[in-house]
């Protein structure tokens, strides 16, 4: 079994008080790692060391940056094998998920590298402005905001590291990296490539351990510039309550629509919607989790939905042919369940799906949905749909819209007007038209609307809310000719 321990200001040390956990997995309880469990003081030691590692890296060229990154680009595409073995193993997706994050690692890297190289300033037309002329020029210039705190969530356990930490470092910010309690794993192997690749002690600091004992601790220090958390909307709701005056991005929680309108081609959506309810056992983000049908296609809709959904194949992560694997936990299987439980009675319809053998659950659908039940409103987090009707396309937008969150959505249409004003009217960051939501392409902005956050990532967004602009005027004296 690997031992790890935190990493500060370049070197790998245990937890001042000595503390460490096992890492386990969620199928089947085997113990995959173990690591130091960090208290408030090992993260203000972070803090301290990512303080003097910026002093370094702020001072360190684009092109040595840029050096850097691709190197930690290319050990990524490398160890993509090793990290989805131990992706799987410690977070239960299956190996085929775990292998397609893995094999993203290395391309957002590179992204996020150029990004950080392009970091462009403008010239400001200062003799447009009455009382001034061209005794002087203005113009902004880029820079680093300093040291970010990077927290992320287990779902996706290299690449929403890498969403943060791989911009915040090609941009030339220090960072310190918690990662989710359940996934620390993956995203020590991910800090790893970074390091060999050379990049100078401090710049990257990782300590691992429980959020709710050590997150405050990283998100009040004054001398943190921007926060960058991914996770439920309660915790980023409290990180906004304590951050004080910083710049932050908070990526949060969100319940998912699709529409599939009556003039839709019911195959595909069908098609698109099996993916999209299902990958990661529903744990995604952008999970399409409520299927607003139009009344006149909603038997046709589910008559092609079910079969597909009843194909998946769910199990052991690490067994070949099995598509989708367990949740992160048994009390999180078992708060799936008793919401799948609770909508069945209260008078929704079970289609498929539905049963549960430990932390495995069933590709489910649910159909005849209340829309403003519990069960369509709250981010379910499951391998799950809520099936509802809409009268019409004014009515499925409403419906669209009806939730707290707004972080991706999708639409099925083959009528270009209905689609242009889904994608005006719908209140989410991120709008598919056939597909559903579960589509990311690792350069496009990202990011939610209302609960579902603030800020975007994507490489040249997150470089973008990384950096500060400072504005520089130089005063000459006026002239005569
Ligand atoms: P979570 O909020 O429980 O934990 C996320 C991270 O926050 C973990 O590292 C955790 O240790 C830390 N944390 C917990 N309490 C904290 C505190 N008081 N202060 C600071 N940090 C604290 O979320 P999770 O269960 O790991 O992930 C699932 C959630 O993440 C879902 O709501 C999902 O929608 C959301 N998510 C959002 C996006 C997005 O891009 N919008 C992407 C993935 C996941």
């Amino acid at each position: 079994m690997a031992s790890h321990s935190l990493l500060i200001g370049g070197e790998w040390v245990a937890a001042r008080a000595g503390e460490t956990e096992n890492v386990t997995s969620p199928f089947n309880g085997d113990i995959v790692g173990e690591v130091a469990l960090a208290r408030p003081a090992d993260a203000t030691l972070a803090i301290d060391a990512a303080v003097r590692g910026f002093d370094v890296w702020r001072r360190t060229p684009a092109h040595a940056r840029f050096a850097i990154l691709t190197r930690a680009a290319q050990l990524a595409d490398e160890r993509i094998e090793e990290m989805a073995q131990l992706m799987s193993r410690e977070n239960g997706k299956s190996l085929v998920e775990s292998r397609g994050e893995a094999g993203r690692s290395g391309d957002i890297i590179r992204l996020a590298a150029f990004e950080g190289s392009q970091l462009y300033g403008e010239s400001l037309p200062l003799d447009a402005n009455r009382g001034t002329g061209f005794d002087k020029i203005g113009f902004t210039i880029r820079q680093p905001v300093g040291v970010v705190v990077a927290i992320s969530p287990f779902n996706y356990p290299a690449l929403l590291v890498l969403h943060k930490i791989a911009p915040a470092l090609a941009a030339g910010n220090a960072v310190v990296l918690k990662p989710a309690r359940a996934t620390p794993l993956t995203a020590l192997a991910v800090a790893q490539c970074f390091l060999d690749a050379g990049l100078p002690a401090g710049v990257l600091n990782v300590i691992t351990g429980g959020g709710s004992d050590i997150g405050d601790a990283l998100v009040r220090d004054s001398r943190v510039r921007k926060i960058s958390f991914t996770g439920s909307t309660v915790v980023g709701e409290h990180i906004a309550s304590v951050a004080g005056i910083k710049k932050l991005s908070l990526e949060l929680g969100a319940s998912g629509p699709v529409i599939v309108m009556d003039d839709a081609d019911i195959e595909a959506a069908a098609t698109s919607i099996a993916l999209g309810g299902y990958i990661n056992a529903g744990q995604v983000c952008i999970s399409a989790q409520r299927i607003i049908v139009s009344e006149s296609i909603v038997g046709d809709f589910l008559d092609a939905l079910k079969p597909k959904v009843e194909a998946i194949r769910v199990g052991d992560p690490l067994a070949d042919g099995i598509n989708v694997g367990s949740l992160i936990s048994r009390v999180e299987a078992d708060r799936v369940m008793a919401s799948i439980t609770a909508a069945v009675s209260s008078g929704a319809t079970l289609i498929t799906g539905g049963q549960q053998d430990g932390t495995v659950i069933t590709p489910t659908i649910v159909a005849d949905v209340d829309p403003y039940s519990p069960f369509a409103q709250d981010e379910l987090f499951g391998p799950a749909v809520a099936v509802s009707t809409a009268r019409d396309l004014a009515h499925a937008i409403e419906l669209a819209n009806s939730t707290a969150y707004g972080l991706g959505a999708g639409m099925f249409t083959n009528n270009l007007a209905s689609s242009i004003r889904a994608i005006r009217e719908i209140e989410s960051g991120v709008v598919h038209v056939n597909w559903t939501q579960l589509w990311r392409a690792d350069l496009m902005p990202y990011g939610g609307f209302k609960s579902s956050g603030i800020g975007k990532e994507g490489p040249r967004s997150a470089v973008d809310e990384m950096t500060e602009i400072k504005t520089v005027i130089l005063h000459g004296t006026p002239w005569d000719n």
